[in-house]
């Protein structure tokens, strides 16, 4: 395994990267029985700061509590673990990703009582752009993919869980085999869902326009983020049930997620937006996104949790 930090917290202790292992009986390895998180620090001139760090780890909360698993750390100390993994590795930006996992002691696939120890570990490293630096600036190529989102009532899509991201890993592997950067995964009415690991944004008319929570989407905390920046700089924002045409007539396209942060999308099916790259209204939004971290925008929403407070005193 390549090493990616020299620290990983886990179950209360900050681990070599090297002594950071489970049992391959583990539960979630052959059931998917994890939750996990992607949460972005950021350098800014004020200092390291979280974004978001405790919307993701309620999100992680919420998750396990969907399949009734207890993590047995509070938020508070969830967000102190992903702190100091951040510190214990000289970090000043960086990816996070804490993972609570049902571990060791039953191979039943619903496990009986108590018995099965739910484990919690937090790795920090660097991360730079999911879907390349490239793209940034001028859009990905991607396709809509022959695989369906997971329908409502079967597996939860509002959790994000291990086993979820087998419906993401079909569709982004169908795509980048057929040359695309990204999937898009229609729900199973047909209608336009999200990417394999983003959440969906069109803009037509001036208006930006997602797909619901209703949608099988992951209710994205980037996509609460955009929603909230565009509303309070004026932009109309709705969200709706949208056909897959309309990713051909839209005038932009983009995604967003923590680790794609806003990534304009050039093309879909081969069929260039209408600004066939990153057009007026989403690069405004990068500015606003963006400035949060340099500076440019205010952190009116109290999103940015600065680093520093968790660093113990010498
Ligand atoms: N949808 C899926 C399937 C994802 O994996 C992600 C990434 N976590 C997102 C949407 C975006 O969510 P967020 O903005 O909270 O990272």
């Amino acid at each position: 395994m390549t090493k990616l930090a020299d620290k990983i917290w886990m179950n209360g202790q900050l681990l070599n990267w090297e002594d950071a292992k489970v049992h391959v009986l583990t539960h979630a390895l052959h059931y998917g029985t994890s939750v996990f998180e992607g949460i972005r620090a950021y350098e800014t001139p004020h200092g390291s700061v979280g974004f978001r760090l405790r919307d993701h780890l309620q999100r992680l909360e919420d998750s396990a509590r969907i399949y009734g698993i207890n993590i047995p750390y509070t938020l508070d100390q969830m967000i102190a673990a992903c702190k100091d993994t951040l510190t214990a590795n000289g970090l000043k930006s960086a990816y996070w990703r804490p993972v609570a996992f049902l571990g060791e002691n039953g191979l039943g696939v619903t496990p009986k009582g108590d018995n099965i120890k739910v484990d919690f570990a937090v790795a920090a490293f660097p991360w730079g752009a999911y879907l390349g630096e490239e793209g940034l600036t001028k859009g990905v190529d991607v396709c809509v993919s022959s695989w369906q989102r997971a329908a409502p009532n079967t597996i939860p899509n509002a959790a994000k869980m291990g086993g979820n991201y087998l419906s993401s890993y079909l569709i982004g592997k169908e795509a980048r085999g057929r040359g695309y950067a990204e999937g898009l995964g229609l729900g199973t009415d047909g209608r336009l869902s999200e990417g394999a690991g983003e959440n969906l944004f069109l803009i037509m008319n001036g208006k930006i326009h997602t797909p619901p929570v209703a949608a099988s989407i992951l209710g994205g905390i980037t996509r609460d983020s955009i929603i909230k920046l565009a509303k309070a700089d004026g932009i109309e924002v709705i969200e709706q049930a949208l056909p897959r045409e309309m990713l051909y007539l839209a005038d932009e396209v983009f995604m967003c997620g923590t680790a794609a942060e806003i990534t304009p999308i050039r093309s879909v099916d081969d069929i260039p937006t209408r600004a066939a790259g990153p057009g007026k209204v989403t690069k405004r939004l990068m500015t606003l996104f963006h400035g949060l971290f340099n500076g440019t925008t205010e952190d009116r929403f109290g999103w940015l949790d600065p680093i520093e407070a968790a660093v113990p005193a010498e």
